[in-house]
């Protein structure tokens, strides 16, 4: 048979419990909440075209493992350094050094430009280029539409003002070209 003080301590200690619990509960909820936000920003952010060549089979799953695991926020390459600066901003974490995405495989291709300053508008290079991809009149700045230009740098050894010079395209999502990753296992390069 139970004492009153046995009784009334029982209580007392069932009491604390159940304020501990309920304590723990919110305190969850709070986390997950703040989790589920933080990972809807994330995928906000995220180009969201689950390629996989982060090392995670979704953008979803890079997103969740950003929050749960601390994994660097500059893994997408098709995204580039401004999708893993605004990937730092969500987490409140260091914007990152960028990637060396010239050793990459999946890296934006190189195109010719034109230091326009130095451009006299002597219209050699346009004739040298085969696919028409430099504009500009004689005795006018010349410039080259990346849109066009395949890069196989003919123009650059024209240039009587040594103006010309080939550059990467930065990595933005707008210059990668998604069709590389199947050209690549197409061609048996892993
Ligand atoms: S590399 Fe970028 S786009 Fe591709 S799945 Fe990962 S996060 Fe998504
Ligand atoms: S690199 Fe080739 S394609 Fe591009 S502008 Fe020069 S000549 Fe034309
Ligand atoms: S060859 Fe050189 S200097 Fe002449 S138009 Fe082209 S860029 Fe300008």
């Amino acid at each position: 048979m139970m004492t009153d003080l046995q009784l009334t301590l029982l209580l007392w200690v069932g009491s604390i419990l159940f304020v501990l619990g309920t304590l723990l509960a919110v305190l969850r909820s709070f986390t997950d909440s703040k989790i589920s936000s933080d990972q809807k920003r994330l995928e906000n952010v995220l180009p969201n075209m689950n390629c996989g060549q982060c090392g995670y089979p979704s953008c979803s799953a890079y997103a969740q493992a950003l929050i749960n695991e601390e994994v660097p926020c500059n893994l997408c390459h098709p995204g580039g350094p401004e999708i893993s600066k605004n990937i730092a901003t969500v987490l409140g974490r260091q914007v990152p050094a960028s990637v060396d995405f010239d050793s990459s495989l999946f890296m934006p291709r190189k195109v010719a430009y034109i230091h326009g300053s130095e451009c006299n508008g002597c219209d050699k290079c346009k004739r040298h280029c085969q696919v028409d991809a430099i504009e500009g009149g004689i005795k006018a700045v010349h410039y080259i539409d990346n849109q066009y230009c395949i890069g196989c740098g003919d123009c650059v050894e024209s240039c009587p003002q040594k103006c010309i010079e080939m550059i990467r395209l930065p990595q933005t999502i707008e210059h990668y070209d998604w069709q590389i990753k199947a050209k690549h296992l197409s061609a048996g390069v892993k």
